[in-house]
């Protein structure tokens, strides 16, 4: 990379991570606090000087850190059952046990959970507001089955409730202008990020990195220098030669591996090529609109995972024929029913694999091995 990317890079860590040091060292921090779900409208808290945190992301790192199974254990002592979603187990754990690879996320003043993603995070948010006694907020979007007018006034009261809720717990009041260049900024984003994913079919260029710096999107949407990063890394990769040998080009369908250091199966994929995932594209959210709450509205009700089956199947569709993938692997995330649901209906060979993004002891590698090369079995032979 770049030394100008590499410096970006570092800055962007170093701003999401520099309260966790601090405040593990017991130093108070001069902001306010939130611990938020991914799909959270964060331009909000940013816009009022909020600071926010993942604790989903968080546990992707516990993991990559090979950190996962003391926290996974201690969440089965606090009563969690082993088959919740490791990030939440993860997360437990790591509260409990106060310690974590880059310290602690700082303690919320607030919890804001969502539903367009999934159920089990309004459930695990309320776990956590009775850990830290402080308020909880839900924000509930209904997705493509309501009809659009009566959602757009639905979603956005409840995004005006959400502000007037921040301004009350940070002292701020909202600048509209600023938001809407947070928004601005979260749109840039995005489109640097495509420029970045566009690349992983034609140039020899391995997932991991994608995988890997997607966390940016996640984490720093909104923020002005993440655009510049991906730019800087979509130029980086454009200079990297052509893919031009006769690998099969598969889709990785479903979470990358945290516990792997590749994030992918590399040690069974031989003769393989991953081309795409739909994992990178979760956070190419839609910010189209005339004001504020009409972007804010598109992007967090109409997330993938909150589309009907019907819409995520032809979304998903039209990313693998993109991808020019001729195979996949689908993960069948014991985490994450809902991600495996979405991959029902693809349209080309495949091979399912029971697994979890966190907990490395769920895979059976022999097992997968077998039904990787049954499927490349069945692709050379066609
Ligand atoms: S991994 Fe799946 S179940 Fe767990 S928080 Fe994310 S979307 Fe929800």
């Amino acid at each position: 990379m770049s030394q100008a990317a590499i410096k970006l890079q570092i800055q962007l860590t170093r701003d999401y991570y520099k309260f966790f040091s601090k405040y593990t060292k017991g130093k108070p921090i001069d902001k306010k606090v939130a611990w938020v779900t991914s799909f959270t409208p964060v331009e909000i808290l940013e816009a009022l000087d909020i600071a926010y945190y993942y604790p989903e992301s968080y546990a992707a790192v516990i993991a990559a850190s090979s950190k996962e199974q003391k926290f996974l254990e201690e969440a089965i002592n606090q009563n969690l059952c082993k088959d919740c979603c490791s990030y939440s187990c993860c997360i437990e754990g790591c509260v409990q046990l106060e310690e974590g690879p880059r310290g602690l996320p700082p303690k919320p003043n607030v919890l804001i959970a969502t539903n367009n993603q999934c159920d089990t995070l309004p459930n695990w948010w309320n776990i956590l507001a009775k850990r830290y006694d402080i308020p909880l907020i839900i924000i509930d979007y209904p997705g493509e089955y309501a009809q659009r007018d009566i959602a757009f006034e639905y979603v956005s009261n409840q995004h005006k409730e959400l502000i007037t809720k921040m301004e009350l717990l940070s002292g701020n009041k909202l600048d509209y202008k600023l938001l809407n260049n947070l928004i601005d900024n979260s749109n840039n984003s995005i489109s640097a990020w495509n420029n970045v994913i566009s690349l992983l079919k034609k140039k020899q260029i391995k997932p991991t990195l994608l995988f890997d710096d997607l966390s940016y999107l996640i984490t720093s949407r909104c923020k002005p220098n993440i655009a510049e990063f991906y730019s800087a890394l979509a130029s980086e990769l454009n200079e990297k030669p052509d893919y031009d040998g006769d690998a099969i080009p598969l889709f990785w369908l479903g979470y990358p591996l945290w516990y792997h250091t590749d994030r992918y199966l590399t040690e069974i994929l031989d003769g393989f090529r991953i081309v795409g995932s739909n994992y990178i594209t979760w956070w190419n959210l839609d910010y189209s609109g005339k004001d504020v709450f009409e972007k804010l509205f598109n992007a967090y009700n109409y997330t993938f995972l909150n589309l009907s089956q019907k819409s995520r199947n032809q979304k998903l569709n039209d990313i693998v024929n993109e991808s020019g993938a001729k195979s996949a692997v689908v993960l069948h995330n014991k985490s994450c029913k809902c991600d495996f649901v979405s991959a029902r209906d693809i349209n080309i060979p495949k091979v399912e694999l029971e697994i979890d993004m966190v907990d490395r002891t769920f895979l059976n590698i022999d097992n997968a091995r077998n039904k990787v090369n049954l499927l490349k079995e069945i692709l050379c032979t066609k």
